[in-house]
């Protein structure tokens, strides 16, 4: 597995975090755009990993080294987990997560691709070699499960919850991954972006905008949908 190690991101708290969850997102920006706002300062944002559609991986966040340091992907969470039938409510997942980007203008909308599925698990072996924590299936979650109610709805509709689960944690079952995007509201996104020409090449699985089109676009259209999602009453 063949990981970049020479960009990093300066937005994450030099503290060794216990590692007990991956969370997964999409960028909703294209691997260029995402670098930039991660390796910028005044975004105080960041992910550990970032895969690019091509399957490249990229570690911007200390973590493949046996310890992880603290990175800012999770933002206010919460999530209701249940061990040996006991129910706890864990919240500020930075604390205790790594954060995964996935590159994918909107994960709600567009496929992720077999070169990112085949990183995204070979990453996940990794880490859970390294972390005894992600041994069970149920730590590994989206980011829509434990940041939903701020409209949060990553990694979204598109992604193989399934196959994920059946690959990394073979015959420890699926436990549910209820996605945060209405089938309405995702009719409402595509008609937008087919109006707007943007179209999916069949063959490549990548995105094609037309000249004109801004791709920050995507950026703008999370942030839309996050605060159309959101339920928080703050
Ligand atoms: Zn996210």
């Amino acid at each position: 597995m063949n990981i970049v190690t020479t960009i990093r991101s300066p937005n994450y708290t030099d503290l060794d975090i216990p590692v007990e969850f991956v969370v997964l997102h999409f960028t909703a920006a294209s691997l260029e755009r995402t670098l930039e706002i991660f390796t910028d300062a005044a975004s105080e944002v960041s992910a550990h990993i970032v895969i690019d559609r091509d399957g490249s991986i990229y570690e911007l966040v200390p973590c493949l080294g046996g310890t992880a340091q603290r990175a800012w992907h999770a933002g206010k969470s919460r999530m209701e987990f249940s061990t040996n039938g006991d129910s706890q409510l864990i919240e500020s997942f930075n604390d205790r997560s790594i954060g995964i980007e996935l590159v994918n203008l909107n994960g709600n909308l567009f496929p992720y691709t077999e070169a990112q599925y085949a990183s995204l698990f070979g990453v996940l072996e990794r880490l859970k070699g390294l972390y005894p924590g992600l041994a069970r299936p149920e730590v590994v979650v989206g980011h829509e499960q434990i940041a939903g109610f701020r409209g949060k709805s990553d990694p979204g509709l598109c992604f193989e919850w399934e196959r994920l689960f059946a690959v990394c944690y073979p015959n420890l079952g699926a436990p549910r991954r209820n996605q945060v995007c209405r089938k309405a509201f995702v009719e409402k996104m595509s008609g937008l972006v087919r109006a707007l020409g943007i179209t999916v090449n069949r063959a490549s699985g990548e995105v094609e905008i037309p000249e004109g089109v801004p791709s920050s676009l995507f950026e703008h259209l999370s942030a839309l949908s996050e605060s159309a999602l959101s339920r928080d009453e703050v």
